[in-house]
């Protein structure tokens, strides 16, 4: 399995680094994109991934942080982003739920982020809460020949909204939420995903799925609770759905096989 969305250097799983990582390889987690949110996350992602050869970094600011940004970040990111370690660009995206930053500035710093994923053809992680029609807005002002690259990160979004992302050629991830006993919607959604655009991730440390929900901090060994669940409702064998998240990462990320 390939966990798409990890925050490794929250302190809460940096702490325990190796266990994690020697859990993550007995459960079959063959390799993961630890996400950054921040220069300073976006840098420890880096130095992580090049410590161990199952992790991959992503480089971005979060729409919940970039009105802590300063003008020198961004430049930072840009060199930070040219690294061969660095597989994506963000997490980026926007959010209305907390509004902590202004969505202008949101906004601004997403359609950044769109640019440099297009000039170093690198996947988008995509955040997307409450602002599912301003999303789809700023894919149409920035797609090129009709194309977004990237991953719409721990989906829960509408079908239709699904479909118009899917028809940018973008990929859609589920997380531990999809496993959640008041999710037949978004399990419905999961459902109607084409197997070679479909994702599985566990936006560690948040998410815990069910069974372990709210008892402990998840992590990317829990990934394959999410697996299980999508192979329970669209019908398929968990190896089947383990197996084909797996390649749609290694295509999306640009990683060869071997390089885990
Ligand atoms: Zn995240």
């Amino acid at each position: 399995m390939f966990d798409t969305h990890a925050h490794l250097t929250d302190p809460q799983l940096l702490e325990i680094e190796s266990d994690l990582l020697d859990r993550a390889t007995q459960a079959g987690v063959l390799g993961m994109v630890a996400v950054a949110t921040d220069v300073n996350s976006s840098l420890a992602c880096l130095k992580m991934a090049e410590r161990h050869n199952q992790v991959f970094a992503s480089v971005g600011i979060h729409p919940n942080d970039c009105h802590l940004a300063q003008a020198t970040d961004w430049g930072a990111i840009q060199q930070l982003a040219q690294n061969p370690r660095v597989v994506a660009i963000g997490e980026t995206g926007l959010d209305r739920h907390w509004d902590i930053s202004p969505i202008e500035l949101q906004n601004e710093w997403f359609d950044q982020h769109i640019a440099l994923s297009f000039e170093l053809q690198k996947p988008l992680i995509v955040h997307m809460r409450d602002c599912e029609a301003d999303i789809l807005q700023s894919f149409r002002r920035n797609q090129r020949d009709g194309r977004i690259l990237g991953v719409m990160h721990s989906f829960t979004g509408t079908w239709e909204t699904a479909q118009e992302c899917l028809e940018f050629g973008m990929y859609i991830s589920f997380a531990g939420m999809v496993t959640f006993k008041n999710a037949a919607d978004l399990r419905d959604v999961a459902t109607r995903v084409p197997s070679d655009r479909l994702l599985i991730e566990t936006d560690a440390p948040y998410l815990t799925p069910h069974p372990h929900r709210g008892k402990r901090p998840n992590e990317p060994a829990m990934v394959r609770f999410t697996a299980d669940c999508l192979a329970e409702c669209r019908g398929e064998s968990i190896e089947e759905i383990q197996k084909k998240t797996t390649l749609n990462a290694q295509r999306i990320f640009q990683i060869s096989p071997s390089a885990e």
